[in-house]
Parts: C-alpha cells; structure tokens; sequence
C-alpha cells in the first residue's frame, strides 16, 4: 500500500478499519451473543497481547476487539481460534436471538433454538445484500424482529414471520406474512424466502425493496408453492423484479 493511500476494510480478515484509518475492529462469531466467562477471558487477554484499544459491545450480539493494528490481525485470529462475525459485505450478516425459553419469564416460544439453527444454517451465507434476522421469544420482540429483514416472533399461538423490515436510513417495518406457525415450519419458510431472494434479486437490492418489487402476495406464493411448482414461480419472479 502507499504510504499516504487511506487504509480499508479487509474482508478476508473480517476487519472494518476505525476512523483513524489506521487500526481495525475485528468481531468473533458469538451465535445469538451466547458464549462462556472462559471465551471472554480469552478476548480479553488476547486484546491486551495485541494492544487493543476498547472493546465494543455490537448491535449484532458480538464483542469487538476494537483499535487492533493491520500487521497483528492475521497472528490475533489465529490465537482467537474463532470464526469470523460476518459484519460486512453481502451476506445473511446476523441473527439477533433473544433469550427466550431458556431464561425469560415471558417467553411463548424457543427464540433461541430456532435462532441458533438459523445462524448455523445461514451466516455469512452470500446474497444480493445484506440481510438481518431477528428472532424473539415473545410479542416485546427484545431481538427487535420488525425492523430486520426477516423478523420471527412467538407467541402463544406459535410463531410470526415477517419480511421486509429495515432499521437503517430508510426505516420500514417489516410486513407480517405468517403467524401460528410451528419452528419446523418456520425453518422452511425462511429456507424458501432466502432461495427466493438468492436466486431472483438484483445484486444490491435489500429484501424489503425487493419484496415492495415482486409483492408480499408472489413471495407467499412461493413460499407455500409445492416443491414441485417452485422453479417455475421462481422464473416469473425473476421476470417481475427485471421489469422497470
Ligand atoms: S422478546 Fe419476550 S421472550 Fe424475548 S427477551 Fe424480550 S420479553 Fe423475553
């Protein structure tokens, strides 16, 4: 690099460089923010051996090691032995997970089994762009699950599906598409909504620009299509979102 050239991102190292444009911010994968006092004493003494400066909290449920210099990145993740948070480029970014069953009294619904499923089966998975999911344990939505591009909510009744939400600078909430579904049934139609969106949307296009294109109504359709049926409705979808 030349010497008066300002430093960037580097994906490889899953490195987002600081406003100094000197040092970088490196987030481990913490599936659902969940981790152990042994994880966060291994953080911490490995940010004091390579002079981190703060250490952040993130909107993603992952602990940044912020302030880290670009010659130490490659060394602190080898000693970190941890995956990488997938905090930038496109990609299914995060799965916010609330507490849920396992420690909130008023949970309706296992919000972090399905959470960490989701997160095993999708993270960091490539897309057109970014794409969030929220999943909460009952109506307060703590996993805030309406303004993510894919939001699940129990209740007593089971669980809700939401599409399209947005917390950035063109805030949305996300559209409900299904409720009383049961995990299982959950799982298969987020599988079905990021097929859908994988295969069909533009490069750049959000979920929730993407579902305003094609409609709430083709992406149910889809969604609820036969196995069978789903390649052929997948290809009119596609025509749908290329037409101006
Ligand atoms: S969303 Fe409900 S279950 Fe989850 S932490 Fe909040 S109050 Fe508890």
């Amino acid at each position: 690099m030349k010497a008066n050239e300002l430093k960037k991102d580097i994906m490889e190292q899953g490195a987002i460089v600081q406003r100094d444009r000197e040092t970088y911010a490196i987030a481990p994968h913490l599936p659902g923010g969940i981790t152990d006092t042994a994880t966060l004493r291994k953080l911490a003494d490995i940010g004091d051996k390579y002079g981190c400066k703060l250490v952040k909290v993130t909107s993603a449920q992952r602990i940044a090691l912020v302030g880290l210099r670009e010659e130490d990145l490659e060394k602190t993740w080898e000693e970190l032995g941890m995956d990488k948070g997938a905090a930038i480029g496109l990609c299914v970014r995060s799965v916010k997970i609330c507490p849920g069953l396992d420690f909130c009294k008023r949970a309706k619904q296992d919000s972090v089994g399905i959470g960490l499923k989701l997160d095993s089966k999708y993270h960091g998975m490539a897309l057109p762009n970014k794409l969030k999911i929220g999943v909460s344990g009952c109506p307060n939505s703590c996993a805030e699950s309406a303004v993510k591009d894919i939001g699940i909510i129990g209740t007593s009744n089971g669980f809700k599906v939401l599409v399209g939400g947005n917390a950035g600078s063109q805030p949305r909430i996300a559209d409900m598409i299904y409720e009383g579904k049961t995990g299982e049934e959950v799982l298969d139609i987020v599988d079905s909504i990021i097929t859908l969106f994988r295969n069909t949307a533009r490069k750049g296009q959000r979920l929730s620009k993407f579902t305003d294109k094609i409609g709430a109504d083709n992406l149910i359709r889809y969604v609820d299509a036969p196995a069978g049926d789903k390649e052929k409705i997948l290809d009119e979808i596609r025509q749908l979102n290329s037409e101006n």
